[in-house]
């Protein structure tokens, strides 16, 4: 079977959707790397819902009891497809942070950011991890 690049880009979608087995994952990889900068395995994939690139994965989920600017957010262990923006010091509701606010490689819209330093040392756990606005991603259960 000849797949072409349109099949493909589809059968991503498809196979996140349905988990369709037929489409195996070096396929779905193949596909995807044509398309984002960094690819993530097709399953419990995280995207933004503005321009579909590849964030994280739902495995990488550490707490979804964060609040963003637009409401709910996530705490993810890795993020791909982000820049970083400044450094800065942010006071939060669990104290004094630096962060940078990271944005969409691809379409440039801020979603979230990322905990460079937690002086509370009850929030260490934070250091280095990625804050995503739910509202921004594809849908996450
Ligand atoms: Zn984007």
């Amino acid at each position: 079977m000849i797949f072409n690049s349109t099949f493909l880009f589809y059968s991503v979608h498809l196979a996140t959707r349905h988990q369709n087995s037929q489409i195996t994952n070096a396929k779905l990889q193949e596909a995807c790397k044509r398309k984002y900068l960094s690819c993530i395995p097709p399953l419990n994939l995280v995207t933004s819902s503005k321009c579909r690139t590849h964030l994280s994965t739902t495995d990488s989920i550490i707490s979804k009891q964060f609040q963003g600017q637009h409401g709910r957010a996530y705490l993810f262990e890795t993020v791909v497809n982000v820049e970083e923006g400044p450094s800065e010091e942010r006071h939060m509701t669990t104290g004094l942070h630096t962060v940078k606010d990271i944005h969409c490689s691809r379409c440039r819209s801020v979603l979230g950011w990322k905990y460079e330093k937690a002086y509370e040392q009850s929030q260490r756990y934070k250091e280095g991890k990625y804050i995503l606005e739910k509202q921004l991603l594809t849908d996450v259960n």
